[in-house]
């Protein structure tokens, strides 16, 4: 089963206890996904066909070029473009001649506006969230210990605070609901008020008073960077490293 390179043990993701499980588990699930579109499965025709239709955003483009040769790259943008120039463009399309657009519902326009608010990466990614996310809800219900292992987690970046509350509201029980959505926040909040403090500290080290106090903590160094990951879910070098993911 393909979809099952999809598929990893909450224990993988919520054990190893180092920054935002959610952001841990969504980039083994990015690397896994681009891996296997650049290995064998780019040959297969019904994912080349899913990759042609939905294409790719800029960041997942980004990591493709860092993973493997060009020629697997190149040999998937040769069958997308070949697919936009016939499939799209290729078409003969019918015209609005009174107002000067495309009828809608069968114009290229939509197919290209489609395109480009869609990545097959993206969406596989969010797929395999999502499904992810419910089997936690559904632990954090039923289990005692993985309430413990969650209350333990170091940090929810606020994007994934956010995946996991919009969920709760709308899968969990009345009954659970309340307890999770106290967890949940305390993992974001309790991290938020430190990174707060942190950059705070940060802007006075350029304040002339504090000039020759002695080298800043690490967590201070640290906190531009952080904070944007926090906000963003994405660390602001993870583009130039991406190579060596
Ligand atoms: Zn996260
Ligand atoms: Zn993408």
């Amino acid at each position: 089963m393909r979809d099952s390179i999809y598929t990893i043990p909450v224990s993988e993701v919520f054990e190893p206890m180092d920054g935002c499980p959610i952001c841990r588990l969504r980039d083994t699930l990015e690397k896994r996904c681009v891996e296997y579109i650049m290995g064998a499965a780019m040959m297969e025709p019904d994912i080349r066909e899913e990759t042609n239709k939905a294409g790719f955003c800029s960041f997942h483009f980004q990591k493709m070029l860092h993973s493997r040769n060009r020629l697997s790259i190149a040999l998937m943008l040769e069958s997308h473009l070949d697919y936009i120039k016939k499939d799209i463009f290729g078409q003969k399309q019918r015209v609005d001649v009174k107002q000067g657009i495309f009828r809608k519902g069968d114009s290229r326009l939509d197919q290209t506006k489609n395109m480009t608010k869609t990545c097959y990466v993206c969406d596989k990614i969010q797929w395999a969230l999502s499904r992810m996310v419910d089997t936690t809800l559904n632990l954090w219900e039923k289990e005692e210990s993985f309430r413990e292992l969650y209350a333990k987690q170091p940090v929810l970046c606020l994007e994934h605070y956010t995946l996991l509350a919009d969920r709760a509201q709308a899968k969990m029980s009345r009954k659970s609901l309340p307890g999770f959505m106290e967890a949940t926040t305390s993992l974001t909040t309790k991290y938020l008020d430190q990174l707060k403090e942190d950059v705070s500290s940060f802007c006075r080290l350029y304040d002339y008073r504090n000039a020759g106090k002695g080298e800043p903590e690490e967590s201070v160094v640290t906190s531009v960077e952080r904070a944007i990951w926090y906000l963003t879910s994405r660390n602001p070098s993870q583009d130039d490293n991406a190579s060596t993911n």
